[in-house]
């Protein structure tokens, strides 16, 4: 074994395990920063192969991994001491380049870590990588990448989801036990679901928003992928809570998520969506959430039908209001302040040439249409509307959970994993989004695990609880996968 069996750890042990390794001394995290990296390589993350991975810096990973060792006293190791992590390109970091999957930012370095990341960082992890990921995070394929398409690792004719794809595809191959993504409307929960890991998007307001390149200010949350539930909520319970740096980061106390494991599912109510499962739902995702229901009933938990009404509203809202808040953000990257510069004809010329070369098609395409619908004339039929509609989607989920509900099951995507260049029309792409984005539209926290695999492909079951459940979510998550992985459901 090479790496004193630190490359056999990494892929059997969780990122608790890993740290418990560093801190008894069985591993150094120099080691398992290289174990990562030799993965990533085995594997063949990098772009002549899945294409997941965009940037890193060996001796970098090899210093912070020497400062965890040195710095941490023995027995006063940090909850991730010397756990490799993933961090979504999107994540400003000091080390290495925050491109947002984009040309515009190409080769652009943060002179500050975003708060999830020096959350990280103070608890000992060591990020060994930057993930490739939808430009601007805008997709669901991870096939809108300037730097090509990121592969499923687990069938790479396939997409590993998006825009987070890149990041739930290197838990997935093993690379690390734990990654950063980041949340608008899904791009957490459906790449966990096509890679067959878990995925967990918090509360709007639970992480903070500091250092995530932002899309739609409204919608984004920073969210994690673990290979377990266990890994999830680890990863979550170090980066969540209250940041001066973001006036939407809430003052809510961060349960330790990780009790939750303790949990019972007596008495608890879970609510069956209808409008999650309609008439065409693919009859083998029905069956798998079928199967998770009985488990969770076995385990005392009481199923209830409900109903949210204006779910097949929700694609329709979404790609109003990203749109529009995108078209307001994404107006800083002029060519003046940030990465790409092409000079053109004076002043407008070279906002046009820079943004013309630097932007992709889909995000060309979400600003054209969120100006659209921000201008005078169009702002009442679109925007307005959209919002109005928002409130009705959020007001769905309030009254579910004030009617005794404690949480939502249902499947985190209409189907597994497809093929790359199946959804060439944006507008099939965006249907894709359906049983996500919701949650994201209600601020409402969710988590997405695998329950069972369909053709060989995994599929996911999301939890869904009211705003700053996350430990219900958590307890729930917890006792499905253990029983899931007990072969209860074989
Ligand atoms: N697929 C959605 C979009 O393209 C969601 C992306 C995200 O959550 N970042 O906008």
């Amino acid at each position: 074994m090479t790496h004193g069996g630190a490359d056999r750890a990494l892929v059997d042990s969780s990122a608790a395990e890993l740290r418990d390794l560093i801190a008894r001394g069985d591993l150094t995290p120099r080691k398992l920063a290289d174990a990562s990296l030799d993965r990533a390589v085995a594997v063949d993350a990098w772009g002549h192969g899945l294409n997941i991975l965009l940037h890193e810096d060996r001796s970098d990973a090899h210093r912070r991994a020497d400062d965890v060792a040195t710095q941490h006293e023995p027995g006063r190791f940090g909850a991730l001491a010397g756990v490799p992590v993933v961090v979504k390109d999107n994540i400003a970091t000091t080390t290495l380049p925050t491109s947002c999957g984009s040309r515009i930012l190409e080769g652009y370095v943060s002179p500050f870590d975003a708060t999830a990341v020096r959350k990280l960082r103070d608890a000992g992890a060591v990020i060994v990588a930057k993930s490739n990921m939808d430009e601007f995070a805008m997709g669901s394929s991870t096939e809108n990448s300037a730097y090509g398409p990121a592969k499923n690792p687990l069938d790479p004719s396939r997409v590993p989801g998006g825009s987070s794809g890149g990041s739930a595809a290197a838990v997935a191959a093993g690379i690390v036990p734990i990654a950063l993504g980041s949340e608008t409307g899904g791009s957490v929960r459906q790449p966990a679901a096509f890679c067959g890991v878990v995925g967990v998007k918090p509360t709007y307001g639970r992480v903070s928003r500091y250092g995530l390149v932002a899309f739609a200010s409204s919608l984004d949350q920073v969210g994690v992928f673990g290979r377990s539930v266990d890994d999830a909520a680890l990863g979550l319970q170090t980066i969540a809570g209250l940041d001066p740096l973001d006036s939407t980061s809430a003052a809510e106390p961060v349960a330790n998520y990780r009790e939750a494991a303790r949990g019972s599912l007596t008495g608890v109510v879970i609510g069956r969506p209808k409008e999650y499962f309609p008439d065409d739902l693919d009859s083998k995702t029905r069956d798998k959430c079928d199967a998770a229901f009985d488990l969770l009933t076995s385990l005392g938990a009481e199923i209830r039908d409900v109903s949210l009404p204006h779910t097949d509203l929700a694609i329709q809202v979404y790609y109003i209001v990203a749109p529009a808040e995108a078209s307001s953000n994404l107006a800083r990257f002029d060519g003046v302040r940030y990465g790409l510069r092409i000079d053109g004809d004076g002043l407008r010329g070279m906002y046009e040439a820079t943004r013309s070369s630097g932007f992709g098609p889909e995000v060309t395409r979400r600003i054209l249409l969120g100006t659209y619908v921000l201008s005078a004339g169009y702002y009442d039929a679109y925007y307005r509307k959209a919002q109005e509609v928002r409130a009705l989607i959020a007001r769905d989920f309030a009254r579910v959970f004030n009617s005794g509900v404690h949480l939502l099951f249902t499947p985190t995507t209409p189907s597994t994993a497809f093929e790359l260049g199946a959804k060439a029309d944006p507008y099939e792409m965006y249907l894709s989004d359906i049983f996500t984005c919701t949650a994201n539209l209600a601020g409402v926290p969710a988590i997405s695990l695998p329950i069972g695999r369909v053709d060989g492909l995994p599929v996911g079951g999301q939890f869904i609880a009211s705003h700053f459940d996350e430990r219900q979510m958590f307890a729930a998550a917890y006792a499905l996968e253990r029983v899931l992985g007990s072969g209860a459901h074989a």
